[in-house]
């Protein structure tokens, strides 16, 4: 799969700004964007995009924190493993269970010293009906407070810091971060610990549904066996219950599957690219898991209504179909929207709620995660068109995480009646 073709842009990409600790000489990258004036939504713009790929993680350690990973599913790695998001946060505002874990983007800013490292993190509750409710709190403009089922959370840390060395990572195994970190659930293993096992008081959980969820599903056993030894005079029986608990960290079985995410520019599928010999031979991706990517894209690129934003959708993303996540933090930078109804209007993104500037699109989620995910076609399941992540253009200071801003499209119901040939 890597040719040598591909070997060099993924060198050239080390030094775009989403892989860690490259210091030096990037500087000029922000000035290489286009600063072409905005005509309408009809031209596609000339930005730089960034498009991120799913791989499955090569070693065990690279998705770890002090690896500074962008990656999608299984649980989060913390930037600051401290100040985690509060309960409140972490829930999803509609049902109130726990959120999972969607992604993180790696995008630390080169223009300010305490962007040195930067991370993205979005969460979703996984009930669609909640999704479909967010919809509507979505629309309403500037609320007290909107309900929201998707969430995103920046977090960013000055090189020096209390967390991570301030050397770059070798990249290998003995990379090891400062501190431990918060205890975390045992149960998801994604948001911070806040109520012991009431009968081990070893086991931690983010929620009480989730430390019932555990309790009936296998932690009643090793719970008897921690109380023991909790309960043993031995101290050191004490600490190695804890150990063990943090050793397996997650317990639930319904975390979406880890991957690693890669970059690439989308301008290395520019070349040999014509209109005509798209998804054929010189495709960097298996042809049967395009021919998925495709189909779960079809229902974009069939309505009639939709025809202007569909043509320009369809021939970006087929350029590369496998693509999950479109990168372009720049003023002039606008979502790949895969249908024309349901686009917010610039009066339908509110200000920083922490600082009030203004917020910019950074990045957007296409629906082919989904797929990854393993996340079933039906109509109870999730499904969107596209989440739109727009961030604190001055990227503000501030000890954890701050809540940023996401815009769901909706996909289009799957059960259309299907059009006579
Ligand atoms: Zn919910
Ligand atoms: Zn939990
Ligand atoms: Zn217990
Ligand atoms: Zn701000």
């Amino acid at each position: 799969m890597d040719s040598d073709a591909k070997g060099d842009s993924m060198e050239e990409l080390k030094g775009l700004r989403i892989t860690p600790l490259d210091d030096d000489d990037d500087d000029g990258e922000e000035e290489e964007l286009e600063d072409e004036v905005d005509e309408d939504d009809e031209e596609e713009e000339d930005e730089a995009v960034i498009l991120g790929f799913l791989e499955k993680p090569e070693n065990s350690w690279s998705l770890l924190r002090q690896q500074f990973p962008s990656k999608a599913g299984g649980i989060p790695a913390w930037l600051d493993p401290d100040n985690l998001p509060s309960k409140k946060s972490s829930r999803c505002d509609i049902c109130g269970n726990p959120l999972q874990f969607v992604l993180q983007v790696y995008a630390p800013l080169v223009e300010k010293e305490t962007t040195f490292h930067r991370t993205l993190f979005v969460f979703m509750c996984i009930s669609m009906k909640c999704l479909s409710q967010d919809q509507h709190e979505q629309w309403k403009r500037h609320p007290e407070k909107q309900s929201r089922s998707v969430k995103v959370f920046r977090c960013q840390l000055p090189r020096a810091n209390p967390f991570y060395s301030s050397e770059a990572p070798k990249g290998n195994a003995t990379d090891k971060p400062l501190t431990p970190g918060a205890p975390l659930c045992a149960w998801c293993g994604t948001w911070k610990g806040n109520e012991f096992c009431t009968d081990c008081k070893i086991a931690q959980y983010c929620s009480s549904e989730h430390k019932a969820m555990h309790s009936s599903s296998g932690h009643k056993l090793e719970c008897q066996q921690l109380s023991l030894s909790s309960n043993s005079s031995d101290p050191n029986a004490c600490n190695s219950g804890i150990q063990q608990i943090r050793k397996r960290k997650v317990a639930s079985r319904s975390l979406w599957p880890e991957f690693e995410m890669k970059n690439e520019h989308e301008s290395e599928y520019d070349t040999d690219m014509s209109e005509d010999d798209r998804c054929t031979d010189n495709s960097l991706v298996p042809s049967n898991k395009i021919d998925y990517s495709m189909k779960s894209l079809e229902k974009y690129f069939e309505e009639d209504g939709e025809k202007n934003s569909n043509a320009v959708f369809q021939r970006q993303i087929s350029k590369a179909p496998e693509q999950v996540l479109r990168y372009c933090r720049s003023a002039n930078s606008k979502p790949l929207w895969p249908m024309s109804s349901g686009r917010p209007s610039k009066a339908d993104i509110p200000r920083c709620n922490h600082c009030g500037s203004p917020l910019c699109f950074e990045f957007q989620i296409l629906p082919q995660l989904l797929y990854f995910f393993g996340v079933k076609d039906d109509n109870e399941s999730l499904d969107w068109a596209t989440i739109a992540v727009y961030t604190c253009e001055s990227s503000c200071e501030g000890v954890g995480y701050r809540e940023e801003f996401a815009w769901v499209q909706l996909a289009p119901p799957t059960n259309f009646p299907s059009l006579p040939l």
